[in-house]
């Protein structure tokens, strides 16, 4: 389907929003954009946001067509079903933040070469949006990472996959559905989408800072963090793996007495946006 703008601008008056409260930072713009002309640019609170290059804007139009802020969308705000579950797979139950549901979706996923996006941590422990096509990597997307992750060029993957006829899996926050949705501009019957239940999240940033506190204190490199890890109790603690002379350490965290996670649950260092109803009901197939 090709849009069509319903309005015409001024050169340089393409603007989209007014203030960031009207922004969660979902990069539909900056996916649509036929000229390449928006980049996501952090703020000093460390949140990405939409910058127009005006040099290169055409003043089509699709970048607030696309914003679901801006063009709220229509969907069945019916609940289908409600179902509680929990993996049977121990390990996968493990590795996850709660029930493994995510996992089960995935293991289902990947049985015919489909293919998954979600959350993961990069080389540099930064968090951002990547595509898998098996098992071996699901590990690299479980559990909750309290960060707002970059979306990078994956609502444009799974746009070609989708074309192609392949099925795909895409997870992310409630703003990020609602961003791939509207960027999408239609239904596709190969896709599935499955939004965490999410209150909000913290900046890059404000992780970056607290994993050089890490590394401060332990005189290593930190190269993988578990916000919540299972193995001795469910839910208050945490695990930090770091490289230090050559070998590789690992130490639990006491959610209680991180500045980090008290921040967070307190919510003082969540993005000022907040859903509303609209926006959280376009998202979904599947909450985890
Ligand atoms: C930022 C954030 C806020 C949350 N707030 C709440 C809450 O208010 N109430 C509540 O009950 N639960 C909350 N959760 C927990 C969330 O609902 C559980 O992670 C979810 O239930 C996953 O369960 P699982 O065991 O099936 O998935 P897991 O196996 O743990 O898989 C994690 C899934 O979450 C996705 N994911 C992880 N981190 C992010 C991220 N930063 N951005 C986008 N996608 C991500 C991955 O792509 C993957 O699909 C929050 C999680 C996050 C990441
Ligand atoms: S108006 Fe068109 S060209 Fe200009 S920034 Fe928006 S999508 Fe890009
Ligand atoms: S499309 Fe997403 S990133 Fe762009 S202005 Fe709207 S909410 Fe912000």
């Amino acid at each position: 389907m090709s849009w069509k703008p319903e309005y015409t601008f001024e050169k340089g008056m393409i603007e989209l929003f007014e203030g960031k409260v009207n922004c969660c930072g979902c990069s539909a713009c900056m996916s649509i954009c036929p000229k390449q002309a928006i980049k996501m640019e952090v703020d000093l609170n460390g949140f990405v946001f939409p910058k127009i290059n005006h040099d290169l804007c055409i003043e089509c139009g699709l970048c607030k067509k696309v914003c679901p802020f801006q063009t709220p969308q229509i969907f069945d705000r019916e609940t289908i079903a409600t179902y509680v579950a929990i993996n049977n797979n121990s390990d996968v139950l493990l590795n996850s933040a709660a029930g493994g549901i995510f996992g089960a979706l995935t293991s289902y996923i990947f049985e015919n070469n489909r293919v998954v996006f979600g959350r993961a941590y990069n080389n540099a422990m930064e968090p951002e949006h990547i595509c898998i096509d098996n098992s071996s990597d699901m590990i690299k997307l479980q559990g909750s990472k309290y960060v707002q992750s970059n979306i990078n060029n994956t609502y444009i993957e799974t746009k070609n996959y989708l074309k192609m006829g392949r099925w795909v899996l895409f997870t992310g926050t409630p703003c990020q559905i609602s961003g791939l949705k509207s960027y999408l501009g239609t239904d596709y019957d190969n896709l599935i989408t499955a939004d965490i239940i999410c209150h909000g999240v913290p900046s890059a940033k404000f992780f970056r800072g607290y994993i050089k506190h890490l590394e401060e204190k332990l005189k290593g490199k930190v190269i993988d963090f578990k916000f919540w890890d299972k193995a001795k109790e469910w839910g208050l603690i945490g695990k930090v793996f770091y490289e230090k002379n050559g070998k590789v350490n690992m130490k639990m965290i006491a959610s209680l007495s991180s500045y980090y996670y008290s921040y967070f649950l307190r919510g003082d260092i969540i993005e000022s946006v907040v859903m509303s109803a609209n926006m959280r009901v376009i998202a979904e197939k599947v909450i985890l």
